[in-house]
């Protein structure tokens, strides 16, 4: 299924997606909705994450149920998206309202996963798809438990770090020890310093005991750095700090609030960053500095020109 995947993106690389062979769509019309089927799953499980972690409650303990009256939600209820659906987003013993959350984490969970899927090699068994999908379910958690609480739990961030021994060891990510070091330091290291600097500031204008950059960002950068190296990094950081300059204006705009999670941004670019960003990178040195890519592979930066008509 590799080769047929690999043969896929190659002919798409060279003649365009309309040349591919009845086999290679049939592939991706049976494994795709295979893919988002697991996502929804998945996410679900992180709606349970992202409510019960703020406010300590056991993941397993006790069974899903109604946050207005306790009631016990019906195992036909348990479908991801659907059930919400089927129940017009109200409680099916209440009738009071099931916030759209649920469903919009489920869905994007499936996305998300479909998108990791065809990033990284479109096969399904592979260790690479399943640590980026991990990668993936923790970024959701952490940038929607942020958004709620401005609150990152720096447990999820050292999960994303330990994903990097088997990708290092198990998989062939292609970074060395020093990429994935200098991935670690090359972001944290800035915004703890940004972090330190902005807060004896404030203490001194306001006397409030906050950073303009939270210690849970920097850890998360760090953790992050780990995993993805300093190629993806840059571009990841510059997209999330981008994200939130943009949504920060916005939010400031409408709602008058000056602090705002970073988070949730942060997720974003590092998701951009984890399945474009190496690229992104390296076609910015090639491109830049006139450096030839020794064995250039087909990657998302060569599909795209091929894509675009940008030839
Ligand atoms: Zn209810």
């Amino acid at each position: 299924m590799y080769q047929m995947f690999q043969r896929a993106a190659l002919l798409a690389a060279q003649t365009g997606w309309r040349e591919l062979r009845f086999y290679d769509a049939l592939y991706f019309c049976l494994t795709i909705p295979v893919v988002f089927i697991y996502g929804i799953v998945v996410g679900s499980f992180l709606n349970v994450v992202i409510i019960r972690v703020p406010r300590g409650e056991s993941l397993i303990k006790r069974a899903s149920h109604c946050m207005t009256c306790g009631a016990k939600i019906r195992i036909r209820d348990l479908i991801p998206v659907f059930s919400w659906l089927f129940l017009r987003g109200k409680c099916h013993n209440c009738g009071e309202k099931i916030s759209a959350r649920y469903p919009i984490v489920e869905s994007l969970t499936g996305l998300l996963f479909v998108a990791d899927f065809l990033v990284f090699g479109g096969e399904i068994l592979s260790l690479n798809l399943l640590l980026m999908c991990i990668f993936t379910a923790l970024l959701i958690c952490i940038g929607f438990i942020d958004w709620d609480t401005q609150d990152i739990y720096d447990i999820m961030s050292y999960l994303i770090a330990a994903l990097a021994i088997p990708s290092h060891f198990l998989t062939d990510a292609g970074l060395t020890v020093w990429d994935r070091l200098i991935g670690a330091a090359c972001i944290s290291i800035p915004f703890l310093i940004i972090g330190e600097i902005s807060g004896i500031v404030i203490k001194k204008k306001t006397g409030e005991k906050v950073r303009g950059i939270e210690l849970g960002d920097t850890i998360l950068m760090a953790c992050a750095g780990l995993y993805l190296g300093w190629k993806a990094m840059l571009p990841a950081t510059f997209i999330g700090i981008l994200l939130a300059a943009i949504c920060g204006i916005i939010i400031k705009s409408v709602k008058g609030e000056s602090k705002m999670a970073f988070g949730p941004y942060l997720c974003m670019g590092l998701l951009l960053g984890a399945m474009f960003g190496e690229e992104l990178t390296n076609a910015y040195l090639a491109k830049g500095l006139g450096i030839p890519e020794p064995g250039y592979p087909v990657d998302f930066y060569t599909s795209l020109i091929h894509l675009l008509p940008l030839r």
